[in-house]
């Protein structure tokens, strides 16, 4: 999702944008098929500075969404806290990938992409691999229950075939 703003009558010493539409999440959300849902609405601050070669940006994100446990599968919350610094300069003759660069110029007129810049802030705030809690027990490779939420009744250590042609070796 690409949004972007106009930058042509940001002061010297800088301007703040607030973006509060989730679209700028929730879009690509659903065209990347990542598996969160947006619990309490996220809220982006920017500050964008002008310089010689390009601007300025700092900021924060806010906000949480719901993810699956990697582990046991359930949904839970997860608080998003990002704070953003970076330098966005135009794609020059040696830019690798002009098409994510996050500035243009638009009829003399500078541009920021601001959708996917957060974007990219959103996902790489996303773990690798999202458990619901440190010490989730996750899902019994037997029956499938949620060890979470009490013993499944599948004796652990029969899990292990090696273990298991041991004990019959004892027992005969
Ligand atoms: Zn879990
Ligand atoms: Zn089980």
């Amino acid at each position: 999702m690409t949004l972007w703003i106009s930058l042509k009558d940001i002061p010297a010493e800088g301007q703040a944008f607030q973006l509060t539409d989730q679209s700028i999440w929730t879009g690509p959300m659903a065209e990347f098929s990542v598996p969160a849902t947006i619990a309490s609405p996220i809220e982006a601050s920017l500050y964008i500075v002008p310089q010689d070669e390009g601007f300025l940006v700092t900021g924060t994100m806010r906000g949480s969404v719901t993810l699956p446990c990697d582990s046991c599968l359930e949904g839970f919350e997860l608080p998003l806290k990002v704070t953003f610094d970076s330098f966005e300069e135009y794609a020059g003759a040696d830019t690798l990938h002009a098409d994510e660069c996050r500035l243009r110029k638009e009829r003399g007129n500078p541009e920021f992409d601001a959708g996917g810049y957060l974007w990219e802030h959103f996902m790489l705030a996303l773990p690798t691999r999202p458990v619901c809690k440190p010490e989730c027990k996750g899902l019994c490779p037997k029956c499938g229950e949620n060890r979470n939420l009490g013993e499944c009744g599948c004796s652990g250590d029969e899990g292990d075939p090696r273990l298991a042609v041991l004990r019959k070796l004892k027992l005969s």
